[in-house]
């Protein structure tokens, strides 16, 4: 068995909504890049995804809507009727082929369940997924087809197990959570800015699922301008004691990297940190309870030059146990891209220390996120 493998090909590139569409899947070719020149990956390590099947589609999604996305990537149904779908939005344009290209991002997801359930590698990594957004019926905040979700229905109906998908995402992943909602044995949690001045605005503590998936849904909205310790303080525990509680056969982590200070998107002041840290306490857990079956996929990530390509390299670092690197950036990686960066680089692995004007209302929040904290895990302290 592989320790890990990379799912990538070329055509994941094909989603892409526009030149200047925030939402850009050039990140993963920097971020292979890097793992390229750091010599951290090689091409046996990268396994070509498939693209999903309607029927694969169809065990999170409506088939009519399956029909609209199709139709509208050749062009074929009106604003209006686009807009009942959340597609042709300004977040989420319509584009040629936006089904096969929707479709291929999925299968890139259920092709890294496939290579972890069927023991052919522990981890696998699908930086093209992470679409947590799409709801059953209906596109929406760049997200067209969710993969998290069909992923997690495939797992189910075809291995049988329970699921614990971990959102470290800075927006709330109401798709996944939403599609879930009522499953007890799928455990949703997602650590997000706090809705208040955030798209999608849900994720508030007391959605905790429905009927039967009562106690299934997490939610750990955290103030904006949150730094680094009292990030990885609510995610440490967060993702402890919930896997203690629900005990999952496999984990499925978003890692949009949307959460730091250079993101142009959010309100939150995280550093490199908090990036290289969170997958390494996904695997941790995965090791604890899952015999080490973890899958992870990609999400936000605004500042593709400075920030999305070190913060998704840390993924596969940690996939592949090596240590977390520091000091500079390999010079090969620099010189290949800094020309087309709007902005200059970062250069070494960590970020410069301070990033940014100490913030004066720091103890503040930390204590009001501690507080959610101590809400948030209720059913589960309460069950100890
Ligand atoms: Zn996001």
């Amino acid at each position: 068995m592989k320790d890990a493998v990379f799912i990538y090909s070329e055509e994941q590139l094909g989603y892409s909504f526009s030149d200047t569409h925030p939402f850009n899947q050039k990140r993963i070719v920097l971020t292979l890049d890097l793992l390229k020149k750091s010599g951290a990956i090689s091409d046996e390590d990268i396994v070509m995804p498939r693209s999903a099947t309607d029927e694969e589609l169809i065990l999170a999604h409506d088939p009519k809507f399956i029909d609209i996305v199709k139709k509208a990537g050749k062009g074929l149904i009106s604003e209006e009727v686009g807009s009942v779908y959340g597609i042709g939005t300004e977040d989420t344009p319509i584009f040629p082929n936006m089904h096969e290209a929707s479709a291929m991002l999925v299968g890139g997801t259920l092709t890294a369940v496939d290579e972890v359930m069927e023991g052919r590698a522990k981890y696998a990594l699908n930086l093209g997924g992470g679409l947590h957004h799409g709801f059953q019926g209906k596109a929406s905040g760049f997200c067209v087809y969710n993969d998290s979700s069909v992923a997690i229905k495939y797992i189910q109906k075809k291995y049988d197990a329970r699921v614990l998908y971990i959102d470290t995402d800075a927006h709330h992943g109401d798709g996944v959570q939403w599609t879930f909602y009522d499953d007890p044995n799928v455990c949703t949690l997602s650590i997000h800015e706090t809705g208040r001045y955030l798209f999608p605005g849900t994720g508030a503590i007391n959605e905790r699922g429905n009927g039967d998936g009562y106690g299934t849904s997490f939610n750990f909205p955290i103030d904006a301008f949150t730094e680094d310790e009292s990030f990885l303080e609510i995610y440490k525990t967060a993702i402890e004691e919930v896997a203690a509680y629900f005990k999952p056969d496999v984990i499925l982590t978003q890692n949009g990297a949307d959460a730091h200070f250079f993101d142009p998107l959010t309100h939150l002041y995280g550093t490199m940190k908090i990036y290289e840290q969170i997958p390494r306490m996904a695997r941790d857990i995965a090791e604890r309870y899952c015999e080490g079956r973890w899958i992870a996929v990609g999400g936000g990530g605004y500042d593709i030059w400075r920030v999305v390509p070190r913060a998704w390299a840390h993924i596969w670092l940690a996939m592949k146990q090596f240590p977390a690197p520091v000091g500079k950036l390999p010079e090969q990686w620099l010189t290949a891209w800094q020309d087309d960066s709007p902005v200059p680089f970062i250069e070494t692995w960590e970020d410069p220390n301070p990033l940014y004007e100490p913030i004066p209302r720091k103890a503040e929040i930390t204590e009001k996120n501690a507080q959610m904290l101590e809400r948030a895990l209720h059913i589960v302290r309460s069950q100890q």
